[in-house]
């Protein structure tokens, strides 16, 4: 048997750590077992899911060196590797549940599971399909069918006993049916939910081991029903613990950056990001701190992973490229990198740009453009002070900007604009003073290049990330006060620009 493993992600949003961790493990485990490492892409949420992101997750994964050997990008023996053109396989797929009855088509209405999941969490049970469409005949099925009523599909789950599965981490791991809803297998647009598309693709690209997020679990008794249910092997499973924050929060980005392109853009080494995801959870035999991708393939073992949630702690992340800064790079490669991660002419045309018309000699560009080369700004409250606007209200037009720009995909200049014009009209004051305080958390000083040149050019992550440290160093924003302002959301539309 070829060990194939696979990294599956969904493309909804930033390229995020822990899909780099999750693929870590999956490499080093296919490789060192002579297998092959691949890439799908889980597109089956159409409404989020975005090529933009899709492009991001790709890249990163590549900057990180984590090659796979077949994909959307590469191809392979097993494609499409894109859920969205596999509708298709799906459907037969389905179709076949429910030829042999373990799947079953359901008409109820949102109305009618909202009412019942109410009821069950008002009475304090699981709440989950409660089997109404179970049992319907045929002939109603076919009828209402016909009549083009809209439906779904889901899967006959057992409402009594334990399903048991193994797990190559955590050994056996028992769940009560009964904890186990009716999944939906096919959602009324025709489309796979994640479940039916995972399991179909794992068997079809002939995935042997899955190393995925411990999110996960409670999905494995689901999944093993499905392979049962089409007559397949079912891959062993590994779930990995959560990445945290140091203070033992799920990994989140108020706390830390996730977005892998974060630290491309901070200037880190791939090498040492990656190094650092493998001690997430797993170490050397000799406890070594600095090792290679190669390193991590040879010694590996499933034995020497711990479970207690590992801690992606930034500072230590710092000192280990440092590490890999000082012990691991030449002068000349050093230069090499530095010249490739910003001192190149594609990175700095656009900054020259607005800085032509404001330097006298060459000289004069490092104190206008430091901030394009800067991580963290030092920056302190009274940096922020206004003329016009008190602190409080200068952090929470900051947090309101934040929302809008968190969720903000086209990142061209006119959107950014169409947000701060509507962040200056909800506090009524003109965009000149609304700017101000983005002025400071983005380039550090209260003029500088045009500013939403300089957020296009530094591009949504760092953008988005020097907005949340203004946020922060102006105090930050406690948990009930965030409550009570996210009714003050303001959902602009920059979609007409
Ligand atoms: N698309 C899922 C995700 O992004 C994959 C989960 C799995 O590996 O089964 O997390």
């Amino acid at each position: 048997m070829t060990v194939r493993t696979r990294i599956a992600p969904s493309p909804t949003g930033d390229p995020h750590l822990g899909t780099a961790y999750i693929a870590l493990f999956n490499l080093v485990f296919a490789k060192q077992n002579g297998g092959e490492f691949i890439l799908r892409i889980e597109d089956t949420d159409q409404l989020r899911s975005t090529p933009q992101s899709e492009k991001r997750i790709l890249d990163s994964l590549q900057w990180l060196g984590l090659n796979w050997s077949e994909g959307p990008d590469v191809g392979g023996p097993h494609g499409p590797y894109r859920q969205s053109d596999r509708s298709d396989i799906y459907k037969k797929h389905a179709q076949d549940l429910i030829d042999n009855g373990h799947a079953f088509h359901c008409f109820c209405s949102a109305e009618r599971l909202t009412e019942l999941r109410e009821k069950q969490m008002a009475e304090g049970q699981t709440s989950g399909y409660d089997g109404h469409c179970l049992h319907l005949s045929k002939d109603e099925v076919t009828k209402r069918l016909e009549a083009g009523e809209s439906h779904v599909v889901r899967m006959k789950v057992p409402t009594e006993g334990v399903c048991e599965f193994n797990d190559l981490l955590r050994g056996p791991i028992q769940i009560q049916w009964s904890q186990i809803d009716m999944q939906v297998l096919v959602k009324a647009d025709g489309l796979p939910t994640y479940h039916l598309a995972n399991v179909v693709d794992d068997h079809l690209m002939g995935i042997t081991h899955v190393f995925r997020g411990e999110e996960w679990v409670n999905s494995a008794p689901k999944h093993q029903l499905l392979y049962k249910y089409f007559g397949w092997d079912m891959p062993q499973l590994g779930h990995l613990p959560l990445l945290r924050n140091p203070d033992k929060s799920k990994l989140s980005k108020r706390k830390n950056p996730t977005c892998i392109q974060h630290y491309q853009k901070m200037g880190f080494l791939p090498e040492a990001v990656l190094n650092y995801l493998g001690r997430m959870g797993w170490s050397m035999p000799d406890e070594r701190e600095k090792f290679t991708l190669e390193d991590m393939i040879e010694h590996f073992s499933l034995e020497r992973m711990s479970l207690g949630g590992p801690v992606f702690d930034v500072t230590k992340l710092k000192w280990l490229n440092g590490l890999w800064i000082r012990e691991s790079c030449t002068l000349e490669d050093l230069a090499q990198r530095i010249q490739t991660w910003a001192l190149n002419p594609e990175n700095l045309m656009p900054m020259l740009q607005d800085a032509q018309k404001r330097i006298d000699t060459f000289s004069d560009l490092a104190p206008l453009l430091s901030f394009y080369f800067s991580g963290d700004l030092s920056l302190k409250a009274e940096d922020f002070a206004h003329p016009k606007m008190d602190e409080e209200t200068v952090k929470t037009a900051l947090q309101l900007a934040l929302w809008e720009l968190e969720v903000q995909q086209d990142w061209r200049k006119e959107p950014i604009l169409k947000i701060f014009q509507g962040v200056a009209a909800h506090f009524e004051v003109k965009l000149k003073d609304i700017m101000l305080p983005f002025f400071v958390a983005i380039t550090g000083q209260a003029s500088s290049v045009p500013v939403m040149d300089a957020m296009v050019h530094l591009g949504p992550d760092m953008s988005r990330y020097r907005v949340r440290q203004a946020v922060e160093i102006l105090g930050g924003i406690s948990k009930k006060a965030m409550k009570k302002l996210e009714k003050q959301k303001l959902c602009i539309d920059t979609s007409d620009v």
